[in-house]
């Protein structure tokens, strides 16, 4: 660490890191008018994806298409960089539907990086983050490794995978972050010294290897769907060459290498202290814990278009080289494979997320922010999705502006923040549509219908996004209105044609939009059924919009009115000074978890394991009674 430091500039918003979380966070801060600053260990890696090279996925998916309706980068970059799609889940509800783009990787950083160099009112720096500058409980600015010190009034930290980061391949440790890059180790020392709990996690990567060694033809091809597809709401979706994955299978030898080899596992040998994703098990988690699985898939991913290297997706480990490249030779394909790079596992600290309010500001210093894999996720998607929302704070915490929450009612991102912040985390921490209670209502595809209105509000989404949605919600509601006021009448041409759909004849007449509620019919099929009704050319995402909007009328309302009581807990705010030893007869474990959390309203607080409907009620009551004696505002 430099020894002598010097001012070196003042800026709005520092974002420290430019991996996933850190130029979602520095292009919503600058996009919102802050003179930002981010500062990153190696400007070759900026978005740098160091695990497998697809975006997106069941719940994936759903943030990225979040973060693109807010006004964020994520999806218009994946769609510029894709070099293959597929929408994943098309038999089963609209819920789970999903995109997932397999990405050039290096094109996914170079069109990452252009858009940062060319976004005004942000500038780059190639540095090393050693220390933040605290005055009283005010952020103040940071330290870089060369002496420079910048102010600023915000601070975002995005640091990934790299605090105190350490590299373990069998027997083999070393300090270090993904791909031969520096570890950060002081800069968690400062945080430490801050006061701040830290915790450490592990995550693993599979080799890469030459495609040049892999014998396709004992291989299944997966390709990309021919339908064009596109993340952003933005991108007008173009045919575009598709690259194809491929599925192969592990073996019972596989299986024998690993079991004979778990005494060199790090895993094993206890070199490894971290916490791994349940979500993304190594092969020898695997092995070890589904033994009776004769079996596992193994996808082979290009890394991108002008590259040999593939990714070997579900290999991922940290037994040594030696036992990697043997265990290998026995899937079927890759006899003869050659890694070019060895899989690794990396450990790393993470801080411990019930420390940050849902605005992901610090609880102990204002204006300090943290966001991505810091925060103990995992995932390209839940980093980007967290970077936004950081970097938006950020902008309205120096524009002294109201900050910005999502609810679990009205994003899967505001799902991902809550659960960090509400219950923490004790894994690396990955987004699910399981998570989601309100998932019916948080498709992927009304991302822009739910949230492009709010990212317009607080100054991130540009005019012509905003009247691109506006559009789209005008087309849907008058098409809707349309058909709702056309009646069909059990004319023999009409009962002809439902016949030929195999669905009922009609009994009596009706709006033909009911029609559209039977699960046979699309829209589509309305024109056939009434051959004079006029047909005007919707796009096909309004066309998906009504038939979804019509079919699950009933599930959409049952959840509308879930989420109307869940709002009614959700508004009643607690103020940040409450007196929880003021409240007799709450439980130990609730007193101690309200006090450490100290959640911002009571649907928050009903969130926290450990505190009871007993101890809610009497919340309640000890609110109403403040809210008497003090004649305070608030929800009733
Ligand atoms: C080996 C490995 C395996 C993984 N496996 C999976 C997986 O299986 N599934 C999955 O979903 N995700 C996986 N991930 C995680 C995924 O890569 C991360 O979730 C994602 O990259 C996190 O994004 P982020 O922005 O939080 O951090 P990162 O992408 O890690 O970016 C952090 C940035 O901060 C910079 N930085 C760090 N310290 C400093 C400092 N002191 N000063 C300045 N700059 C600094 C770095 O240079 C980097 O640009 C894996 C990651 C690794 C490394």
């Amino acid at each position: 660490m430099a020894m002598n430091t010097y001012r070196a500039g003042e800026y709005d918003v520092i974002v420290i890191g430019a991996g996933h979380a850190g130029c979602e966070a520095a292009l919503a801060a600058a996009r919102m008018g802050c003179r930002t600053l981010v500062l990153t260990i190696s400007l070759d890696n900026i978005a740098l994806m160091p695990c497998n090279p697809a975006v997106g996925g069941p719940a994936k998916g759903h943030l990225v298409r979040e973060i693109d309706a807010l006004g964020g980068e994520m999806a218009i970059n994946t769609d510029k960089a894709a070099i293959q799609m597929r929408m994943l889940n098309t038999g089963k509800g609209p819920a789970v539907r999903a995109l997932r783009a397999q990405a050039d990787k290096k094109r996914y950083q170079m069109y990452m990086k252009h858009t940062l160099e060319t976004q005004p009112g942000l500038d780059i720096k190639q540095a090393m983050v050693e220390r933040l500058l605290v005055e009283g409980e005010r952020i103040k600015g940071v330290v870089t490794h060369t002496g420079a010190i910048f102010e600023a009034r915000a601070v975002v930290v995005t640091t990934g995978t790299y605090l105190r980061g350490r590299i373990i391949i069998g027997d083999v440790t070393y300090q270090g972050g993904p791909n031969g890059q520096y570890a950060s180790i002081n800069l968690s020392h400062s945080l430490r010294e801050l006061g701040f709990e830290l915790g450490r996690f592990k995550t693993g990567t599979p080799a890469r290897i030459d495609r040049r060694s892999v014998d396709f033809s004992k291989m299944i091809i997966q390709p990309g769907d021919e339908r064009p597809l596109a993340f952003s709401f933005m991108t007008d979706p173009v045919p575009k060459p598709q690259v194809p994955c491929w599925l192969t299978y592990t073996t019972e030898e596989t299986h024998r290498i690993i079991r004979e080899n778990l005494h060199r596992s790090p895993l094993y040998t206890g070199i490894i202290e971290g916490i791994g994703p349940r979500y993304c098990p190594s092969i020898e988690d695997k092995v070890v814990r589904f033994a009776d699985k004769e079996r596992h898939q193994v996808f082979i991913e290009p890394e991108g278009l002008d590259t040999e290297e593939m990714y070997v997706q579900g290999m991922s480990t940290s037994l040594p080289e030696d036992v990697q490249i043997a265990m290998l030779r026995t899937i079927p394909g890759l006899e003869r494979v050659k890694i070019m790079r060895p899989a690794y596992a990396i450990e790393y600290d993470y801080i411990v997320p019930t420390q940050l309010k849902p605005t992901l500001e610090t609880k102990t210093i204002r204006g300090l922010f943290t966001a991505g894999q810091i925060n103990g996720t995992s995932g390209y998607e839940e980093a980007a999705a967290q970077g936004i929302i950081a970097g938006i704070n950020a902008a309205l915490y120096v524009k002294e502006k109201e900050p910005f929450v999502l609810t679990r009612a009205e994003a899967y991102i505001g799902v991902l923040i809550d659960d960090l912040v509400t219950k923490g985390t004790n894994e690396p921490y990955r987004m699910l549509t399981s998570r989601a209670e309100y998932r019916l209502l948080l498709r992927q595809d009304n991302a822009d219908l739910r949230l492009t209105e709010k990212g317009y509000q607080i100054g991130l989404v540009t005019e012509e996004r905003y009247r691109k949605m506006l559009a789209k919600k005008k087309m849907i509601e008058e098409e809707m209105e349309r058909l709702a006021s056309v009646t069909v009448t059990p004319r023999e041409e009409v009962q002809e044609a439902l016949r030929r759909l195999g669905t009922a004849e009609l009994r009596q007449s009706m709006p033909l939009l009911d029609l559209l509620r039977r699960p046979e019919i699309r829209y589509d099929d309305l024109f056939t059924i009434m051959p004079g009704l006029e047909r005007f050319s919707l796009p096909e995402e309004v066309v998906e919009q009504i038939e979804i909007q019509v079919k699950y009328d009933g599930y959409i309302k049952k959840q509308l009115a879930q989420v109307e009581r869940f709002q009614k807990l959700e508004q009643r705010q607690i103020p940040p000074d409450f007196d929880y030893d003021a409240i007799k007869g709450l439980s130990t474990e609730g007193r101690q978890k309200l006090k450490q959390i100290r959640p911002t309203s009571v649907g928050q607080a009903s969130r926290i394991s450990g505190v009871s409907p007993a101890d809610i009620s009497l919340l309640l009551v000890a609110l109403e009674q403040r809210r008497r004696e003090k004649g305070e505002e608030g929800a009733r």
